[in-house]
């Protein structure tokens, strides 16, 4: 493992870490609403369940981060981290540093409509 990928490594981790960490204030917003249900209106319960809606998409795209960020973890550690999963070409090191889960070079990127 070189120094790159090993700062990239400590970067992926803290990344992991505060998802993670927010994963379990949403999910306790999420049952917040829940309780709110019962003792509100109609109109409130819509607002609720929109609300619970938001945040369990929101829930949805971190954990799709997440898979992101331990997949670059594992590239890492397996010595094929900076290289495009598709082609096989390196990443540009300043897509990598904008996005250290990176896992697509750009043109890959662009024709899969993915933005990591
Ligand atoms: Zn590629």
């Amino acid at each position: 493992m070189n120094n790159e990928s090993d700062l990239m490594g400590q970067r992926l981790t803290v990344l992991l870490h505060s998802l993670q960490a927010t994963q379990v204030s949403a999910s306790d917003a999420a049952r917040t609403v829940e309780l709110d249900q019962s003792r509100v209106g109609r109109l409130s319960r819509m607002d609720a369940l929109q609300a619970q809606a938001m945040s369990l998409e929101s829930n949805r795209r971190r954990e799709a981060r997440i898979r992101n960020i331990r997949s670059a973890l594992a590239r890492i550690e397996r010595g094929e981290y900076g290289d495009c999963i598709e082609c096989g070409e390196p990443v540009d090191p300043r897509r990598l540093q904008a996005d250290p889960a990176a896992a697509l070079c750009i043109a890959c990127a662009e024709v899969s409509g993915a933005s990591g």
